[in-house]
């Protein structure tokens, strides 16, 4: 071996350069105070149209009320993960509150979505088996799909057709997994659910689902994009997190009472790894109410998504038509994305670019995010600014 003059680490500073000129490199912002539709961030404040709090519960006084009284009762930490002695009566209130809202035998709580779609489909797939991913699938899915060690068939976005050939060739498998967003985070679409069902009818294969952008927000009662009498029965495992809408944190898996024993046994982000703190339930459960009693929250939000896409489209923005709260305006460079952010955050916009590797190569965009927090004023604000910097 030869002896190295530099730092076995010198290369990290290499690469972030090379991020740098590519403007692909990414920094941490600061919030000061509350997430809400108007924040500070390093000091400035603006009107923010880059949070997941879809339903504005994020720093409501009751889940705030509820996680302290929780709290005081249990206190903060869990203490061990949840098979040993970390999931507390609260854990327990709302796995079975989460099973009555979305209508399963059982529902299971994780630390993260993330935890729980990597956990779920590692437990549901191995060697010898097979995944269908369609390829805008969210990272914790992709994840899911490795760290399972089954064979994985890409899909490309949407594309039923060439699923169903895919699958065609997959009979030989001892188990097959379809995975998908059911609202996609980066294009802000839905997924061809009824189509998918019939897929997974027709070749014998599980059918997961990841709602995480639409639980609370889609459905009559907040379910999510599968909430149809003709889907909800058809769909074998479902993803929700209690992160984005719900205001919390964490994630959660619903379906039969032997799939949850199952990911009780063998999903090893839930078996190895700290229950959550019981605080962290009792604010979801606390916002499981407000989803229960307050149905004009997610339908507000999804008529005045609608309206600004409308009114985007009119500008001659290259604007997904996409039928949900997450509005992606496409400018194809990374340079142009983040250009046009700075220039919305001196006008008090906060609007994140998104670039690769999230997003596609040429795909590079802002990304509009609605919350029913959002007033008519601020919205018309950003439609004003973005008319300027047409
Ligand atoms: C955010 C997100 C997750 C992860 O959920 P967390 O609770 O934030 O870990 C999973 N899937 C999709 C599609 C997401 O957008």
């Amino acid at each position: 071996m030869t002896k190295t003059t530099h730092h076995p680490l010198e290369w990290i500073d290499q690469e972030l350069a090379s991020l740098d000129r590519q403007w692909l490199r990414r920094h941490l912002a600061t919030r000061q105070g509350k997430q809400s539709s108007q924040i500070v961030l390093d000091g400035q404040e603006l009107v923010n149209f880059g949070s997941n709090d879809y339903l504005a519960l994020a720093a409501d006084p009751r889940l705030a009320d509820a996680a302290g009284a929780a709290a005081r009762e249990e206190g903060w930490g869990s203490g061990a993960s949840p098979l040993v002695t970390g999931r507390s009566e609260t854990h327990q209130r709302l796995e079975q509150r989460l099973a009555e809202f979305e209508g399963t035998e059982a529902a299971l709580v994780f630390s993260t979505g993330f935890a729980a779609n990597a956990g779920t489909i590692a437990a549901l797939v191995g060697p010898g088996d097979v995944v269908f991913t369609d390829r805008k699938n969210h990272a914790s899915l992709w994840d899911g799909c490795r760290l399972s060690r089954a064979d994985v068939r890409a899909y490309r976005h949407a594309d039923c057709d060439q699923l169903e050939r895919l699958l065609e060739k997959a009979g030989g498998y001892r188990r097959r997994l379809i995975v998908t967003d059911s609202l996609f985070s980066m294009d802000g679409d839905l997924a061809p659910l009824p189509v998918l069902c019939r897929l997974a009818e027709r070749f014998d294969a599980m059918l997961m689902i990841d709602e995480a952008h639409a639980t609370g927000v889609f459905g009559v009662h907040g379910r999510g994009v599968a909430e149809r009498p003709e889907l909800e029965g058809r769909v074998h495992v479902r993803v929700g997190t209690l992160s984005k809408a719900l205001g919390s944190i964490g994630g959660f898996v619903v379906g039969s009472r032997s799939l949850v024993d199952w990911l009780v046994n063998r999903a090893r982000p839930y078996v190895f790894s700290t229950a959550p703190p019981g605080p962290a339930a009792a604010a979801a459960i606390a916002a499981l109410d407000v989803v229960r009693d307050e149905p004009e929250r997610r339908e507000t939000l999804l008529a005045r998504a609608h309206v600004l896409q409308g009114r985007l489209m009119c500008q001659g923005w290259d604007v997904f038509r996409t039928h949900s709260q997450i509005i992606p305006v496409i400018v194809r460079e990374p340079q142009r994305a983040m250009q046009l952010a700075a220039a919305l955050g001196e006008r008090g916009l906060f609007v994140p670019a998104i670039r690769p590797p999230t997003v596609p190569d040429g795909e590079a965009r802002l990304r509009i995010s609605l919350t029913c927090g959002h007033t008519p004023e601020m919205i018309e604000q950003l439609v004003e600014a973005l008319e300027e910097l047409r």
